[in-house]
């Protein structure tokens, strides 16, 4: 292992302490290679796995690079998916919070497009965004790139299997030719070096180990019938218990039929899938990010990029076919160093693919036996947690703060009981130890929230 600190890079001393207050103590093996080149001003093509630290890797650099004395967007991330986009969003907020004068947008679809037109205006200085509404806003000529210095193309690969490739050529064609253009992506299919051809500069090449290594994941298959599958997952769900888990189907029908009968037979899940409107999707992942909702049930696209902390267990229900996916859903749980559990279930008929797995990532598949489990299958768990809906949000200037004072003040909710408290625009969320989620809803019920009365549910 490395133990390069942040301080041995020539960043801002302001910017070092926020990191340090993010708990941020060395460099990511990605970080300790791709900052260097990155903030020398260099384009890089970087391959790492996934939950190794790319987004701070960027982040750092954008953030030592620009010029926020001017106002005009200056860099530009390029994102597969929507929820990609708020993550990286997010850390990059994070990342900037040692200044009040890091304007970062998100231009994703999904959204009216309206407000995002309004923020253009008011001097944006990091886009982040999907393809198709970032060349929406640029044809209608509401972004301007021609200050641009850095462009980000995250998961160059998915975006390329998403189909994204001519969006991002014509992206690209907007942005000045003296620039800095930085790629990240899972593999180096023969794509990837053409878009890096196309549009990089003498890139530098980094690569870091694909594999997941066991001390930090521990990967168990299961052999199974189709006809007993559901039951399987039964029995892995019950006995490794896991607080949160992700369970992967390959397609959306699977994703949700599976969903739905994990909820008949009284577990807390949610299905994670492509048709999910913003708000619902919004709602989804903050139950399973508080601990409200203990599996979620996904496709890899909708999956794609997700950062949950604490992920205990990821299932395959189905097994892919293609050992790069694999890789990617293994990488979800595992991250920042802890502990991972990937299971994995698997028919006879399948075998061939788990042959596959072992040639790709240099390992001898363990196999382990259901029937061997002492598990009560009818023992069900509650998650620890449950959710409030608050009818109110940024619009109404509400800020965690305003909440958890309502809650907790004269004698209300006990703090230790109150959990994550998520704001969105229009909503907010909090969550509540499950054996007070009674008493915290009467208590709100009757209680103002910033000397004001909100409309207040049990999230389901
Ligand atoms: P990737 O894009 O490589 O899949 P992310 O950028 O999403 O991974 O990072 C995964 C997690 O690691 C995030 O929760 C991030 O906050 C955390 N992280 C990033 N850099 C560091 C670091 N140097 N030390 C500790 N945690 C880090
Ligand atoms: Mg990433």
């Amino acid at each position: 292992m490395n133990t390069i600190p942040f301080s041995s890079l020539p960043l801002a001393p302001a910017l070092l302490e926020n990191i340090a207050s993010l708990g941020y103590t060395q460099l990511t093996p990605i970080q300790a290679e791709a900052l260097p080149p990155i903030l020398a001003g260099k384009d890089i093509i970087a391959q790492a796995k996934t939950g190794s630290g790319k987004t701070a890797a960027f982040g750092i650099g954008l953030l030592s690079a620009l010029d926020f004395s001017r106002f005009s967007v200056q860099a530009l991330v390029i994102c597969p998916t929507r929820e990609l986009a708020d993550q990286v969003c997010k850390e990059l907020r994070l990342l900037a919070r040692f200044t009040q004068n890091v304007k970062i947008l998100s231009l994703c679809g999904g959204v009216p497009s309206r407000p995002q037109t309004e923020s253009l205006e008011h001097g944006i200085h990091i886009v982040v965004g999907t393809p198709g509404r970032l060349q929406e806003h640029l044809d209608k000529g509401r972004l301007l790139l021609d200050e641009l210095r850095v462009v980000v193309l995250d998961e160059a690969d998915r975006m390329l299997d998403m189909g994204f490739a001519d969006i991002i050529s014509a992206i690209m064609s907007s942005a000045p030719k003296q620039r800095q253009t930085l790629l990240f992506s899972a593999t180096y299919a023969e794509q990837i070096r053409e878009i890096s051809k196309r549009f990089q500069h003498q890139p530098i090449t980094i690569s870091l180990d694909n594999s997941h290594h066991d001390s930090v994941i521990a990967q168990i298959f299961f052999q199974t019938e189709q006809a007993n599958r559901l039951n399987a997952l039964g029995y892995l769900l019950t006995h490794y218990h896991p607080e949160s888990t992700v369970v992967f189907c390959n397609t959306k029908r699977e994703c949700q039929d599976l969903a739905a009968a994990l909820a008949n037979s009284g577990f807390s899940v949610h299905a994670l899938h492509g048709d999910l409107e913003q708000k619902q999707r919004d709602q989804v992942l903050v139950r399973f990010a508080n601990k409200s909702c203990s599996v979620l049930v996904a496709t890899d696209v909708a999956a794609r990029g997700l950062d949950i902390k604490d992920l205990q267990a990821v299932i395959n229900y189905e097994l892919p076919w293609d050992p790069e996916i694999y890789v990617h859903r293994i990488g979800r749980t595992g991250r920042a160093g802890k502990q991972g559990l990937a299971l994995t279930l698997c028919l006879i008929e399948e075998m061939n693919r788990v042959i596959a797995l072992e040639d790709y990532l240099h390992i001898t598949a363990k196999w382990d036996k259901i029937g061997s489990f002492s598990t009560n299958y009818h023992e069900r768990f509650q998650p620890p947690m449950a959710t409030l809906w608050i009818d109110g949000g940024r619009k109404n200037k509400l800020r965690p703060g305003d909440i958890l004072g309502a809650l907790t003040c004269a004698g209300g909710i006990a703090g230790s009981d109150i959990g994550k408290i998520d704001i969105f625009d229009e909503q907010a969320f909090v969550a509540i130890r499950q054996n007070q989620i009674n008493a915290a809803l009467a208590w709100l019920k009757k209680s103002k929230i910033k000397g004001k009365t909100f409309m207040v549910r049990k999230s389901a």
